[in-house]
C-alpha cells in the first residue's frame, strides 16, 4: 500500500539525510524504524505524509487517493511525542477536531470523536481539559484524534518517548490490543528495542550519515499477537 523507491532528500544546507531508501509496507503491518539520533527516520515520515518532497526517488500510494498536487492524505494521520492538543478544548472537542475541519456534522463527529476515546481507554473522560490529564491520558487522546478519521495508516514518531515505564508499557498494549482489531498499518519510529521487538511485525533498521535502510528484518513472535 506505500512504496518508496530510492528515495533520497537533501536539505538546503547540504545535509543529505536520506540515501535511496527504498521500502514497501504492505497493508495491515506493524512496522517499527529503529535507529540512532540522526540518521532520518523523522525526515522519512514527514516525506511519506507529505510535508516535503524527496530530492530523488518517489513515494507511490496505489491505493490511496489524494489529490493532484499530492498533498492531501485523508488515509493518513500522524502521533508526535508531544500530544498537541488545543488547551482551551476538552477531551471530546479535541478528537472531534478533524473531522469538524472535514466538515462532518455536529451529531456524527461528537458520537465518532466519544467512540474513538472509549476505544483508547478514556469513557467518561469526555468533558475532560488538557490540563487535567495525565501525560498518558493525553497521548491517549492523540492517538483517538488521529484515529477518529479511520486513517489507513498510522505515523508515529517515538509518541511514547517522554513517558515514564509503566505508561509507557500500558501504551504499548494497547496501542497493539487497538491495531489487532481496528488493522491500520502502523509506521512506529522509536529508539527502543524492546519496543519494537514487542509490538512490530517487522522491524526496519536505519544508519546515519548519510540516512539509510541497512536490514530489514522480520519479527517472529511465537505469541499470537492479541
Ligand atoms: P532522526 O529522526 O532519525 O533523529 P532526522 O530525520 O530528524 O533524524 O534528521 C536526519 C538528518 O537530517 C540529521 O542530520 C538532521 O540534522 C538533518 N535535518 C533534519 N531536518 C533538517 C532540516 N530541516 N534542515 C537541515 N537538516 C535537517
Ligand atoms: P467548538 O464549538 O468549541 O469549536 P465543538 O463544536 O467541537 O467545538 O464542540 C463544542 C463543545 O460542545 C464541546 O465541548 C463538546 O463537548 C460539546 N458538544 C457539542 N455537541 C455535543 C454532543 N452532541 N454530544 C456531546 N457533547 C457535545
Amino acid at each position: 500500500m506505500l512504496r518508496c523507491s530510492g528515495v533520497s532528500k537533501r536539505f538546503a544546507n547540504g545535509t543529505l539525510a536520506l540515501k535511496d531508501v527504498d521500502l514497501q509496507v504492505g497493508q495491515h503491518e506493524f512496522l517499527s524504524l529503529l535507529g540512532p539520533s540522526g540518521c532520518g527516520k523523522s525526515t522519512l515520515l514527514r516525506l511519506i505524509s507529505g510535508l516535503g518532497q524527496p530530492s530523488a526517488g518517489e513515494i507511490d500510494w496505489p491505493t490511496s487517493n489524494y489529490d493532484a498536487r499530492g498533498l492531501a492524505r485523508p488515509d493518513l494521520s500522524f502521533v508526535f511525542q508531544e500530544p498537541t492538543l488545543l488547551p482551551w478544548k476538552n477531551a471530546l472537542a479535541n478528537v472531534a477536531l478533524p473531522l469538524k475541519l472535514s466538515g462532518v456534522d455536529k451529531d456524527e463527529r461528537m458520537s465518532r470523536a466519544a467512540k474513538a476515546l472509549a476505544s483508547v481507554g478514556l469513557a467518561g473522560f469526555e468533558r475532560s481539559y488538557p490540563r487535567e490529564l495525565s501525560g498518558g491520558m493525553k497521548m491517549r487522546v492523540s492517538i483517538a484524534r488521529a484515529l477518529v478519521t479511520k486513517p489507513r495508516i498510522l505515523l508515529m514518531d517515538e509518541p511514547f518517548a517522554a513517558l515514564d515505564e509503566i505508561t509507557r508499557g500500558r501504551l504499548n498494549q494497547d496501542l497493539l490490543a487497538l491495531w489487532a482489531r481496528e488493522r491500520f498499518t502502523v509506521i512506529f519510529v522509536t529508539h527502543s528495542v524492546y519496543e519494537s521487538v514487542f509490538l512490530s511485525q517487522r522491524i526496519v533498521v536505519m544508519a546515519a550519515r548519510p540516512g539509510r535502510v541497512s536490514a530489514d528484518i522480520t519479527v517472529d513472535s511465537p505469541y499470537p499477537r492479541e
